[in-house]
């Protein structure tokens, strides 16, 4: 599950700590828990403190953790540069090819892939109707191709009378999901993956048909159907973070 950074409440936000060496004054956030711990973003690092913890011991934890902490920071500065966003230049990540968008004022909607470049045309351009506009044809992709292929892999592997329903949602925390009633749910914005990550994440689900866990023998499904099932672990691991908008 994804979850939130920000989800417990804090007792008190105004204080940061200053460290050498770290990139970014660390905010402290003291509530009722039980240890200390260090949230690093791109924007902002924050240490969580029980109540009672004294400052010095607070001091001593983050610089023992100095390095971390600035591996960490320099791998979100990244990750939050390579974030995906539909403006008129950037860069899109397609089915492992960057691509530069392209925004083009017309009267009709349409999103056109080329060689080298990402298409997307419509009478209005504000962002909410770009992301609208690709999310449509993302959307009508996903439609067109993951029901047909999870119908076709449920039915290979005998468990094509579980299968009850495909369905499609973003959801912040996962790419797809399998219910024990047989309802698969993809999140659409897999469609800007490889074809070989798509085929993976099916298989992931469809595994599910046979073992509603992620047992020995669940994985060993997973790899009769796609040997290769690590590398695109590996590759949503490394690159998910741009696909998202
Ligand atoms: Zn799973």
């Amino acid at each position: 599950m994804f979850k939130s950074m920000f989800n417990q409440r804090p007792q008190a936000d105004d204080e940061t700590l200053a460290i050498d060496g770290l990139p970014l004054p660390c905010h402290l956030v003291r509530s009722r828990r039980k240890s200390l711990a260090v949230h690093v973003r791109h924007d902002r690092i924050e240490v969580r403190a029980p109540l009672t913890i004294a400052r010095r011991d607070i001091l001593q934890f983050l610089s023992r953790h100095q390095a971390w902490v600035c591996r960490k920071h320099k791998e979100k500065v990244q990750r939050a540069a390579e974030h995906l966003s539909l403006v008129d230049g950037s860069e899109i990540l397609y089915k492992a090819r960057i691509l530069t968008i392209r925004l083009h004022v017309a009267p009709r909607s349409s999103v056109e892939v080329t060689p080298t470049h990402l298409h997307i045309s419509g009478p209005d351009l504000s962002p909410e109707k770009v992301a609208a506009i690709f999310k449509g044809w993302l959307q009508a992709q996903a439609k067109a191709w993951l029901p047909a292929r999870t119908h076709a892999l449920a039915q290979h592997l005998g468990v094509g009378h579980k299968l009850k329903e495909v369905v499609f949602r973003k959801t912040r925390s996962k790419w797809g999901h399998c219910t024990a009633q047989g309802r698969i749910q993809y999140n659409w914005l897999i469609m800007l993956a490889p074809d070989g990550v798509i085929d993976y994440m099916i298989c992931h689900e469809v595994c599910h048909l046979l073992h509603m866990n992620h047992s020995p023998a669940y994985w060993q499904s997973v790899s009769r159907v796609c040997p290769d099932y690590k590398r695109y672990v590996g590759w949503l691991k490394r690159q998910e973070h741009r696909l998202w908008f």
